[in-house]
């Protein structure tokens, strides 16, 4: 067993470097022995495979990365983390921390200059407030990795990880269908981290697919129907995509019926193949 699962050695440590935790930063670090072990397996991190983590913290799930792959290189936005990293993965030289903030760093040339062409995954125990805009810009990147697995909260993993055309279905589930087929792998209790958060979190795996499941006419204009789609669920979709879109109510009318989609639709009601011809339709008025 890692002794970075055992509380009383992660609370020395960060205690002996004078460091409390930033709810802001989405500082939660998990200290149940089982996850990390099973959360690293689970990404497909072996040696042949390099891996990306985002958000570090004590170490916890980067010492199990660092046992399976050739090279980890860890995030990590936190300053304060540096010393306290530099003593709990001292075991290991494979494991490259970069301080910075991983929503601003070029992970492409991050990637290139550290793993080459190789075999490359991302894994993470992601800070919350920022689980949606950091696996967007991931994805949308379309960095060279073949997996994202990462932990999040339990409501966003049902989220993104539900078939668009299905009631818990949201925008953010129709990006990420878009460019991969996600998987939930298991789900985590509050009392396996210190601080508990409120919530229960869930551990979810993003295959990253060779193309995309539809063919849009229109990439941008794709994201932006699919993002105005969902602006306000409770209207109908020919509501939704007007005032998303800033298009007339009459505009809207007719590309939903040349797209072959009722007008009293709902957004949660679209699949992928729906709304690329949604997109097909509207991209005339573009
Ligand atoms: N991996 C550790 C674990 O499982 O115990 C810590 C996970 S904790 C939920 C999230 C970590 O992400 C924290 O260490 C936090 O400082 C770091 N973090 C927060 N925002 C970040 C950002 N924008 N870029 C990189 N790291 C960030």
């Amino acid at each position: 067993m890692s002794r970075l699962t055992d509380i009383n050695y992660v609370k020395g440590v960060l205690g002996r470097h004078g460091f409390t935790f930033s709810k802001a930063l989405g500082q939660n670090f998990l200290v149940n022995p089982a996850v990390c072990p099973k959360m690293a397996q689970l990404s497909g991190a072996d040696e042949n495979t390099g891996v990306i983590e985002i958000g570090p913290g004590a170490g916890v799930l980067t010492a199990e990365l660092a046992r399976l792959s050739h090279k980890v290189v860890a995030i990590e936005l936190d300053k304060r983390l540096l010393p306290v990293l530099d003593e709990t993965l001292s075991e290991f030289d494979n494991v490259r921390v970069v301080n910075a903030d991983a929503m601003k760093l070029d992970l492409a040339k991050l990637i290139q200059d550290e793993f080459g062409g190789g075999e490359v995954v991302i894994c993470a125990n992601l800070p919350y407030y920022i689980t949606s805009p950091i696996l967007m810009r991931l994805l949308e990147e379309r960095l060279p990795v073949s997996s994202i697995t990462v932990m999040v909260q339990k409501e966003a993993a049902d989220r993104i990880c539900a078939s668009p055309g299905t009631r818990a279905s949201g925008a953010i589930s129709a990006a990420v269908h878009y460019y991969c087929e996600p998987e939930v792998l298991f789900k985590v209790s509050p009392g396996s981290f210190i601080p508990p958060p409120k919530v229960e979190s869930a551990v979810i795996k993003l295959n990253i697919l060779k193309e995309p499941p539809v063919k849009a006419a229109d990439e941008g204009l794709f994201f932006r129907v699919v993002r105005a789609a969902f602006l306000q669920r409770r209207k109908t979709l020919a509501n939704s995509l007007s005032a998303g879109l800033s298009l007339p109510k009459q505009t809207v009318s007719e590309i939903l019926s040349s797209a072959g989609i009722k007008p009293n639709a709902r957004a949660e009601e679209m699949t992928m193949q729906q709304f690329a011809d949604i997109t097909g339709a509207a991209l005339q008025f573009f």
